[in-house]
């Protein structure tokens, strides 16, 4: 979503920063008087601005969550793990294949062993051997551990205690999450290292951020400053940049400044800059990614150049903004010279797309995102709060949605869908993302929708596995020049994968925390199955199972706490 300020905290510093203008600032007899004093007015402006700065840096930090406690959950890394018995889906995209005995030594992946046949008994002398922890895996299945490059953390609204996304994330197979932006600057680095030295349970932070956070000298407004700020962001820590809609001279000098530092670019190319940089224009400058749908659409349009919005639109108004969004769809062809020769800009430019497709799929059927199986046990009741429809909260635009609304987004989604395949289909890079967080999408759960979502668009299983594993390493790892050492499973990778009792490729249903159900005809009942049973990262194995207990624990926590009077 465009953004984890609040509203409110920006006006707070708008406003503050615009008192200041106003009266000049306040008296500080302590200050040391500069030795040439500059004329009044031009000291008054630059203490004004200096202010400014500082109180957006203190909005960016207001709403960060609390940090994760110290890790008490997982075992290992062992010296000698081996998983017995599993059917292997090692990420590149093909069909499972299995018995293989998989062999973890510490935090690395030491061997893949065929130890047979399908339906044959496994001969036990061919086996490896000297295993200081096994696990029994037999008859289940194996892959890397999800990637997801579209995540934020929780708020102090929203979810105050990071340990909540962070354990529904690993409940849900997800090894990797890269926040654009998790929360704050620091706040993220701090947390990045806390999770690579395992001292608390979440998974691999890689860190984006959006152009002038975290160093305190405000947003950029000139070419040197963006590069100034690229570099800065650089030296301390992030892994890339999200980018928006900047002004084009802007845009290009960050795009150029990171990839000159070996720092990723993601951009979600929002309404009010898409006029003049869309896809294409982007693609051109060397962006990464495009995250979402914006700047698709527009770089095709049949007789438009900006989109057509209804003439009394107002963009702050959200139902009006997200309802009309779904309306591109009529405006584009399908197959024109437009959309051929924009896919292949994309391609030429080794353009990854990031689609979010779960983060807008409650536009398309609201009724049943809201009663989405997993929200009563499992998403808290600060979270549920901020979905309700309310003007103030992104991505609560639910105020009157209708079924009009409704077919133009299912409209819409058939023709984004054409395209996503369509690239796939080319050879473009596509990854599975969630964004979660809004829209009554609770994290993890979201991640494994977007697989079905990408199924849907016509990714045969191994390709939608593949968005959400290998070609999501790849996108992280491009802009570093370093090769992947996560996202597939083969000897000599980091040991972050996830072991599901059922097959995912059958069914991608299996991989939700809370499973699926099906029919015994012996008994006549239903039962239900699947559900990632260990999630292993760094070697540390998971308890799945239990991660989404301690979950439900923290919303049972809250609920008792409401009870007794409290504001939460
Ligand atoms: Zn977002």
């Amino acid at each position: 979503m465009s953004s984890t300020i609040r509203p409110t905290v920006l006006l707070a510093a708008l406003l503050a920063s615009s008192v200041l203008v106003a009266q000049g600032p306040p008296a500080a007899p302590a200050a040391p008087r500069p030795a040439a004093p500059r004329p009044a007015a031009a000291t008054a402006a630059a203490t004004a601005a200096d202010m400014a700065a500082q109180e957006r840096l203190r909005g960016e930090r207001a709403e960060d969550p609390n940090p994760a406690p110290a890790r008490r959950e997982g075992e290992g890394p062992f010296q000698r793990l081996i998983i017995r018995g599993v059917n292997l889906i090692d990420g590149y995209g093909s069909a499972p294949r299995g018995p293989v005995d998989v062999v973890v030594e510490g935090n690395r992946i030491a061997q893949v062993v065929g130890v047979g046949y399908p339906g044959v008994a496994i001969d036990e002398s061919k086996r490896p051997r000297g295993a200081t922890r096994e696990i029994d895996a037999t008859g289940m299945y194996l892959m890397p551990g999800l990637i997801d490059l579209h995540v934020h953390q929780g708020t102090q609204q929203k979810a105050p205690d990071s340990e909540y996304y962070n354990k529904l994330w690993l409940a849900h197979g997800i090894t990797t999450v890269r926040g654009v932006p998790f929360a704050s600057f620091d706040y993220s680095v701090r947390e990045r290292a806390r999770s690579a030295a395992n001292e608390i349970a979440a998974p691999r932070y890689v860190v984006y951020q959006r152009p002038g956070t975290g160093w305190g000298r405000g947003t950029p407004r000139t070419p040197d400053d963006a590069r100034a700020w690229v570099r800065w962001a650089k030296q301390n820590g992030a892994d890339g940049l999200k980018l928006g809609a900047e002004r084009p001279d802007l845009m290009a000098a960050y795009i150029d400044e990171a990839k000159k530092l070996g720092l990723g670019t993601t951009a979600h190319l929002q309404q009010s800059g898409v006029a003049q940089v869309n896809g294409r224009v982007a693609a051109e400058m060397g962006l990464g990614a495009i995250t979402h749908f914006y700047g698709i659409f527009e770089s095709m349009y049949d007789n438009h150049q900006v989109q057509p919005w209804p003439l009394d639109a107002n963009l702050g108004d959200e139902q009006t903004r997200f309802g009309q969004v779904a309306r591109q769809w009529s405006l584009v062809t399908p197959g024109s010279e437009k959309w051929k020769s924009f896919l292949k800009t994309l391609l030429a430019n080794d353009v990854t797309l990031d689609p979010t497709m779960t983060t807008y799929l409650t536009g398309r059927d609201v009724m049943a995102r809201m009663r989405a199986p997993w929200h009563e046990r499992y998403t808290i009741s600060t979270q549920w709060d901020f979905y309700i429809s309310n003007r103030s909260n992104h991505g609560a635009y639910f105020y009157d949605w209708t079924t009009d609304d409704e077919v133009a987004w299912r409209n819409f989604y058939r023709v984004w869908m054409q395209f996503i395949n369509e690239y796939k289909n080319m050879g473009g890079r596509v990854t599975a993302s969630s964004d979660a967080g809004f829209i009554y999408n609770t994290p993890g759960f979201s991640t494994i929708q977007e697989l079905e979502l990408l199924q849907e668009a016509g990714f045969y299983p191994g390709e939608a596995i593949r968005a959400g594993t290998y070609h999501a390493a790849l996108t992280n790892a491009k802009p570093t020049g370093r090769p992947i050492e996560t996202g597939v499973v083969e000897a000599g990778m980091l040991a972050d994968l996830v072991i599901v009792d059922a097959n995912p490729f059958q069914n991608l249903k299996v991989l939700y925390g809370t499973g699926w159900e099906r029919l015994n005809d012996a008994s006549g009942r239903v039962e239900s199955y699947g559900g990632v049973l260990w999630t292993i990262k760094d070697g540390i194995v998971f308890d799945a199972k239990q991660l989404l207990k301690d979950i439900e624990e923290m919303g049972n926590a809250q609920r008792r706490a409401r009870a007794a009077g409290g504001t939460r």
